[in-house]
């Protein structure tokens, strides 16, 4: 069973619910994005997160040091 649910807001790509299974995400507003654009947002996210680790682990330094 495969049903049309709407296209992809961001490359307008047909996104399908495929026995139960929807290849894509629908958002908080009701759009819908396919899994691609999806992770790219996501990747995004990944980025400033692995910054914020860098920063709290120098601090962590430099206290030892203060001792
Ligand atoms: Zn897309």
């Amino acid at each position: 069973m495969r049903e049309w649910i709407g296209k992809c807001r961001d490359c307008g790509k047909d996104i399908y619910c495929e026995n139960g299974f929807l290849n894509g995400v629908v958002l908080d507003d009701q759009s819908l994005k396919c899994f691609a654009c999806a992770e790219q947002e996501d990747a995004g996210t990944d980025g400033s997160e692995q910054k914020n680790a860098e920063t709290g682990d120098s601090e962590q330094h430099s206290e030892t040091e203060l001792d």
